[in-house]
């Protein structure tokens, strides 16, 4: 028998069932909370740091870009996992808050806000059409 293993195989299912969970921070990552409001995707989370509640927004703007698998700015691509996440430092002790999002999950989020009628679906198609003219896609 062994632990090692067995605690080897549960990291697996973790990463593979959820897809957002990186590794390095993931206790912290899995206390997020996230909500779909008017105004983007707002995650609060504690502080992986310090400690202290923290709360991200994800604007409609960014979260289209990235469903586009694209970069907003002030966005990082985080290689291990292929998910992205936002620039964002703690309010209290400025550690990095490495939120992550794939695509897809920003994609679902938008397809939510849509459906709850928080964004415009117009709006969207016209953030969709506006980033990908911008970074020269079709
Ligand atoms: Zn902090």
């Amino acid at each position: 028998m062994s632990r090692k293993k067995d605690f080897d195989d549960v990291q697996e299912l973790r990463n593979g069932s959820l897809g957002v969970l990186g590794g390095e921070g993931s206790d912290f990552l899995e206390k997020v909370k996230t909500e779909v409001k008017p105004e983007g995707i707002v995650s609060t989370c504690p502080c992986g740091q310090c400690g202290r509640p923290q709360e991200i927004t994800v604007e409609w703007p960014e979260a289209v870009v990235g469903s586009l698998k694209l970069l907003a700015p002030n966005w990082n691509f985080d290689e291990p996992s292929g998910n992205i996440y936002a620039n964002v430092g703690c309010g209290s002790c400025n550690y990095q808050l490495k939120l992550l999002f794939s695509p897809n999950e920003l994609k679902r989020h938008i397809m939510t806000a849509i459906q709850q009628g928080d964004v415009n679906p117009q709006d969207i198609a016209r953030l969709v059409a506006d980033t990908k003219q911008a970074a020269g896609l079709r």
